[in-house]
């Protein structure tokens, strides 16, 4: 089978956001790059039973070449960012508090300093129809110079080096956006770090970690 190991990560990836409760049924999807191939998710199959085979693998202008289920159908959103960004893995999902978020701001206050792991600020890209090329395009713009990004009135999207990468910004993203509800919930008004201090911790990460 072609890309094996990877469809069957995106398989247990899509378990993993059904069990911490970022997608709901089947939504949601996954696609990991290799080369000039695109692995997705499937449309409207049930995570538990996913399988490696259920993963379609298309090449970047979307054509099939071992797609037995209907791709994911933010396909379009997905094929958007690879076409326009130098990354190897997308991750989209639900999650409530991205998802509420999404509906009274523009973009995510930066209210906490991870807010840098995405680059600066992370937007939300305004309102178009679910699958639609209107939607992949205000998402693309949103994600400039990001990897992550809100969509208003559905979900979230991260981008990464690979898929753990992604996988790992989805919890931060929703771990501030979280932040900033419960923040807002208070009813003061919610401090926000300035855009220097944000630019100065993306710098700084950009050097964090171990070295060997
Ligand atoms: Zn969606």
């Amino acid at each position: 089978m072609l890309l094996a190991e990877v469809r069957q990560e995106i398989a247990d990836a899509c378990r993993t956001l059904q069990e911490r409760g970022l997608v709901v049924g089947t939504a949601g999807n996954i696609s990991v790059r290799v080369d000039d191939l695109v692995a997705i998710s499937p449309s409207g199959v049930d995570y538990p039973g996913l399988t490696a085979d259920d993963v379609g693998v298309h090449r970047l202008d979307g054509s099939p070449v071992e797609a037995p289920l209907k791709p994911s159908s933010e396909f379009p959103l997905h094929l958007a960012v690879y076409a326009e960004r130098d990354v190897a893995a997308i991750v989209h999902t639900h999650g409530v508090p991205s998802s509420a978020l999404s509906t009274v701001v523009d973009a995510v206050p930066t209210s906490h300093y991870y807010s840098a792991l995405f680059g600066g600020q992370v937007r939300v890209a305004p309102y178009a129809r679910f699958g639609s090329d209107a939607l992949a395009a205000n998402v693309l713009e949103a994600l400039r110079d990001r990897t992550g990004a809100l969509m208003a009135h559905h979900g979230a999207v991260t981008l990464g080096p690979s898929l753990a990468k992604a996988l790992d910004l989805v919890a931060y993203l929703e771990y501030i956006c979280d932040l900033q509800l419960r923040a807002l919930a208070t009813g003061l008004p919610v401090r926000t770090l300035s855009t220097e201090e944000i630019e100065g911790v993306v710098a700084d990460l950009a050097g964090y970690g171990q070295q060997r």
